[in-house]
């Protein structure tokens, strides 16, 4: 009876290509269907390297049709609206027909209602995204004596982005400051002080100028305006203030938490549609207690528990529910790192940024993409600022 269901993943990211993969093993004969918005699967987490050139691109993003030769169908389209009664789906070139969906297609960033009046609010969010971030600097750098890189949002990502570009300055740094700015009166409040305070070190070591208790308050084309009065001529504005589900322009009308991730029962079907399950950032996954933070595992976990109930439910069992478990977490800035292995074990320096490409490697989506991981932690930073590689600028969008 299975073989009659049509069954659609929405989004081929960690999440979605976990579920991917569980259907195939576990459904061997359903209908399946992968949409996403890009004919490749992308590498997140090392999309800083597009800035650092440490890791070559072409090893940050892996072509769908590599990832699954046969057993699903793949189609390329951006989907706008979902219509959950009639389970259709409707992209910007088809319409599609559904009786089981998995809702993985992630997150994208927030703006708050801030909108520039002329100029471009670069984010870090897909690898076109990071890879155009990547352009302007060049060109800018190229162009200007002076430009400034302003990154809003002294959160990880935007220290991340901060450090990265500093370690690409053999292409970058040449007439280019960085500057991030951090509304809260702090950064990393959840590190300890110590923690802190060498991050804080590093990044004037490395000529990072940090301002907290300051926003973005005006954006033109050639200026930037900060809350506490700075001008800054020839920015080039990477926003990293915030992210949000994605869902936002495919379903105005579900029940969403502020920040737009799906509310889920814990077997991670929406309540009142049990044929549609949500996984990864789109999804508000909990561990019973609060919301669990937007985490590769996480993604990774939730898609295969999906599609491992939507398999369940299909063969008319019950479905169990989704056990998240947190092995930590390490955040990369350049040649240092911040983290936290199971609940209490610190981890910092070099290693935890070694750990990080390594964990890179494990999670990748191909043999070769991984070694270029695994080489790049075996190699990293033999000198305090080795340079990152050139590379030809990058077509694909
Ligand atoms: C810069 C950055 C650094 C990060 N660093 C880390 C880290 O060090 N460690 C860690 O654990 N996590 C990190 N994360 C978070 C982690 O990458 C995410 O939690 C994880 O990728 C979420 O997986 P996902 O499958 O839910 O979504 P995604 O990986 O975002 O995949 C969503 C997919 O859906 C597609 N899609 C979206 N909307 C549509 C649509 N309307 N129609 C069709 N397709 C659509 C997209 O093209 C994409 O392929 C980082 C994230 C970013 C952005």
């Amino acid at each position: 009876m299975k073989d009659q269901f049509k069954v659609i993943v929405l989004g081929g990211g960690f999440a979605g290509l976990q579920a991917v993969k569980t259907f195939l093993k576990k459904t061997p004969g359903v209908d399946l269907t992968l949409i996403d918005s890009n004919a490749y699967a992308t590498m997140l987490p090392a999309l800083p390297d597009v800035l650092s050139g440490r890791v070559p691109r072409a090893a940050l993003t892996r072509e769908f049709t590599e990832i699954f030769p046969k057993g699903v169908r793949l189609v390329q389209d951006r989907i706008t609206a979902l219509d959950l009664g009639a389970r259709l789906l409707a992209g910007e070139n088809e319409t599609y027909q559904y009786n089981y969906l998995v809702i993985a297609n992630g997150s994208m960033p927030a703006f708050f209602g801030f909108a520039p009046k002329s100029g471009t609010l670069h984010t870090l969010h897909s690898f076109a995204a990071a890879t155009a971030l990547r352009a302007e600097l060049l060109r800018l750098s190229r162009e200007a004596d002076h430009a400034t890189l302003l990154i809003v949002g002294g959160g990880y990502t935007g220290l991340e982005v901060a450090t990265f570009a500093h370690h690409g300055y053999a292409d970058l740094r040449p007439g280019l400051s960085i500057l991030v700015v951090e509304k809260a009166d702090d950064i990393l409040s959840f590190v300890p002080e110590k923690t802190r305070r060498t991050v804080l070190a590093y990044l004037r070591s490395i000529d990072v100028e940090l301002k907290t208790g300051v926003s973005l308050e005006e954006l033109s084309s050639t200026e930037a305006t900060l809350s506490d009065g700075t001008r800054v001529h020839n920015p080039v504005v990477c926003w990293t203030a915030g992210m949000q589900g994605a869902n936002d322009t495919i379903a105005g009308s579900f029940d969403q938490s502020r920040d737009k991730r799906l509310q889920t029962n814990e077997y991670l079907q929406l309540p009142k549609h049990p044929e549609v399950f949500v996984a990864g950032d789109a999804a508000a996954l909990s561990d019973g207690e609060s919301v669990l933070r937007r985490a590769l595992i996480f993604a990774h976990d939730s898609g295969r528990r999906a599609a491992l109930n939507c398999a369940l439910v299909m063969q008319g069992h019950t479905p169990q529910p989704f056990r998240p478990v947190d092995p930590g977490w390490v955040i990369p800035l350049g040649n240092i790192s911040v983290g936290k292995l199971f609940g209490s074990v610190p981890v910092g320096g070099r290693w935890g940024v070694r750990l990080h490409y390594l964990l890179a490697s494990v999670r990748h989506f191909g043999a070769s993409q991984a070694w270029e991981f695994l080489k790049t932690a075996l190699v990293l930073g033999r000198s305090p600022d080795k340079p990152g590689r050139s590379e030809p600028p990058d077509q694909r969008h």
